[in-house]
């Protein structure tokens, strides 16, 4: 392996070159022995390692326990031995990738998990030992073709879904890309050789066009007296292949093989640039993206445009400075090869992601959500908004106002109320579109998300936040309130907490309310991002299914708000609308919309009391729709001598409307005898709601009636 150790002394020198040395010489003699696969002796895979790692520009330890990495697994060799020769620093590297080695991720889905959490463990410890592990790997699939078939597979997919994104996460895109590429050479071998050939054929046949877009750029940078260079970049195989699969389109109809690369000196001059190229050549509708204004989450900066040249062709541009190119090629390796330190490369900021994963612990619990906090973040940025000062955010496609307010910062996100898309109120749940003005009301008394929020955000960072948010309020207090208001309003509605609290109820509940655990339920009433109603009527719901029904009156409310028709929110369509739970609103009713949060509108009536303390600016107008074909829950309230003489009044009448008795709910005032008796009805509208007072009003024995609010 002579070429290793002259690169050595190409990139190190004294103390640093002496320590790769002595960790070269070490592992040499340690794997001795030992044979690869492919029959090779074993050392020369720490070399291809340790190389790659050179090549990333990785520091001296690094590079030390890229040599020593497989020693402590597959030789005599003892921890204390590394101790002694190496020190700590080499130790604690190769202690962390012997026992990432043990991890495999094709395992059984509920050992994902934990495994998942050892990698994020180990990266937020020291970051040097996921980038040996890519090293790595990158190597293992290299030779990978002298495995068997099945071993083959295994390897290519768990690379595939963890170690190639994850190198895209570190912004390493060189590893990606090459990750990506071999894992498509043995999980679509066909496919893949196809690309090899057509690919090749049509870059031929190319060459003289992008020789051509080439120096007509060159000389419009001549022109401007930019110093820069220009050259023509084929796009990765994977990359073609996913467009293809994804976008169902052939090779053919894929223009961009090559991407023509413009590396200038300063932002400035990419932006001058960029502004020449669209001068020359019309940019494509939806193609333009400005990745320095907005970074991809792995620091990815760029300009990106596609151009329609007089060639006739499409032509995909990036313009990027020679510190992006860098940066774009290495990721989070630029830290060490690049030693200048510059603003902003701090590695704390940059890995920050890492840290907040971790904290949110409940995170990792599944799986597939960890699998979109690495990849989704860095794909799917689809949607382009703007802040009202003009800065443009990036977020994912179908984003919300909420994710817009998080990606800000998390305090925007949780002191958020209300947002307004191109100057008019909307609710939270709006989906974004490219283009929109978001600007996010906060109010400092907020109390923060609320639950329902993890159901309407759409990227990954937003629903970490989110819980991390819950996760710090979840204090033991607040999970005591909480327990404490659930029972009072169980008690209030006729029921035991323990009574409808099992196992199985809470089951439901959380498929409804996503909690995890029944204390983080007890902990987010008590906080008052749930209100107690909330769960206990849903609670109460599940019981009453799995319970023969009482005939005895019951102390129930129906259940708040069902999903509204019949009603139009001024200037939207589309919009979730509910009725209000506490005042029943029927058509006729003279009605207003409330813009909840992360409940889209809900209908009160004009006169609820529950909207006299609400912001006003969160008031929109509603009218009925003239075709109501759904009913509505509405409450009255009869007050009389006697529970019997009520009760059949009231059913008599309902009787000869053909309206139906929802619920009841009745007490007995122990000074007067007097009965009062909550009735729910339903019917279609305001008219049947006048009659049936009326009517009730003119009964004998019946003392007052009148319409609730609860
Ligand atoms: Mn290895």
């Amino acid at each position: 392996m002579i070429e290793i150790y002259e690169k050595l002394a190409e990139f190190y020198t004294g103390e640093d070159l002496e320590l790769c040395y002595k960790a070269y010489d070490f592992s040499k003699k340690a794997h001795q022995s030992q044979k690869r696969a492919s029959g090779e002796e074993y050392f020369i895979h720490p070399c291809f390692v340790a190389g790659i790692l050179v090549d990333l520009g990785l520091d001296a330890a690094t590079v030390a326990a890229a040599f020593l990495h497989d020693v402590i697994e597959d030789t005599p060799v003892s921890e204390n031995d590394i101790k002694n020769t190496f020190g700590s620093e080499v130790l604690e590297l190769v202690l962390g990738v012997t026992k990432l080695e043990k991890i495999e991720f094709t395992s059984k889905e509920e050992e994902q998990a934990e495994n998942f959490r050892k990698l994020f463990v180990a990266m937020a410890k020291d970051i040097r030992v996921i980038i040996i592990k890519l090293a790595d790997r990158l190597h293992n699939m290299r030779s990978l073709n002298f495995l068997s078939h099945e071993r083959q597979q295994r390897m290519a997919r768990e690379t595939l879904e963890i170690y190639a994104p994850l190198a895209g996460r570190l912004g390493i895109s060189q590893v990606k890309c090459e990750l990506e590429d071999l894992c498509l050479k043995y999980l679509e071998p066909e496919f893949y050789e196809y690309l090899v050939v057509n690919i090749d054929e049509r870059l031929k046949e190319n060459e003289m066009l992008v020789d051509q877009v080439i120096s007509v750029v060159d000389s419009m940078l001549k022109e401007s007296g930019i110093n820069g260079e220009v050259y023509g970049r084929r796009k990765h195989l994977y990359s073609i292949y996913r467009k293809m699969k994804e976008r169902g389109k052939t090779l053919d109809q894929i223009y961009d093989l090559v991407a023509i690369r413009i590396i200038v000196n300063s932002v400035d001059e990419c932006y001058e640039v960029f502004g020449k190229i669209h001068h020359k050549w019309k940019p494509v509708p939806g193609r333009i993206k400005d990745y320095i204004a907005t970074p991809k989450p792995n620091m990815y900066r760029s300009l990106h445009t596609t151009v329609v040249t007089n060639f006739g062709r499409f032509f995909e541009i990036q313009i990027r400075t020679f510190e992006m190119n860098h940066a774009a090629e290495y990721g989070i390796a630029a830290h060490w090869k690049y030693k200048e330190k510059k603003e902003g490369d701090d590695l704390d900021t940059r890995l920050s992601w890492i840290r907040e994963v971790m904290e949110w612990q409940g995170g990792l619990k599944d799986s597939k959500e960890f699998l979109s906090s690495l990849k989704g973040d860095v794909y799917s940025s689809e949607a382009l908004v703007f802040t009202p000062k003009g800065d443009v955010i990036s977020l994912p496609k179908n984003a919300t106002p909420l994710d817009f307010a998080y990606h800000i910062h998390s305090a925007i996100g949780n002191r958020c109320v209300g947002a307004k898309v191109n100057g008019k109120m909307v609710p939270l749940n709006t989906e974004l579109q490219v283009g929109d003005i978001v600007e996010i009301i906060t109010n400092q008394n907020s109390k923060g998300p609320s639950w329902d929020w993890l159901k309407i955000v759409k990227s990954p960072s937003a629903r970490v936040k989110i819980k991390q948010f819950f996760k710090k309020e979840m204090k033991e207090e607040n999970a005591k309130t909480g327990k404490v208001m659930l029972e009072e309003e169980a008690k209030r509605r006729g029921y035991r907490l323990s009574e409808i609290l099992n196992d199985e109820s809470f089951l439901f509940l959380s498929a409804k309310l996503s909690f995890n655990g029944q204390d983080e339920m007890f902990s987010s009433v008590g906080f008052g991002a749930v209100s107690p109603s909330q769960v206990i009527i849903k609670l109460i719901d599940f019981y009453r299914k799995r319970q023969p029904q009482q005939d005895i009156p019951r102390m129930v409310s129906t259940s708040s708000s069902a999903k509204a028709s019949g009603v139009v929110v001024k200037g939207m369509t589309g919009i979730l609308v509910r009725f209000a739970g506490c005042c029943h609103p029927v058509p006729g009713d003279d009605v207003v919309g409330f813009i909840s949060r992360g409940h889209g509108v809900t209908v009160h009536r004009r006169d609820c009391p529950n909207l006299k303390n609400v912001e006003q600016e969160r008031l929109i107008d509603v009218t009925w729709t003239d075709k109501n074909t759904s009913s509505f829950n509405a409450g009255i309230k009869v007050i009389g001598h006697a529970q019997a003489e009520i009760l059949t009044t009231v059913a008599a009448q309902c009787a000869v409307q053909k309206l139906e008795i929802m619920s009841t709910n009745g007490r007995t005032d122990a000074k007067t005898g007097r009965v009062t008796i909550d009735f729910n009805i339903r019917l279609s509208d305001r008219n049947e709601l006048d009659k049936l007072i009326s009517k009730i009003a003119q009964a004998p024995r019946i003392i007052d009636v009148f319409r609730t609010t609860t």
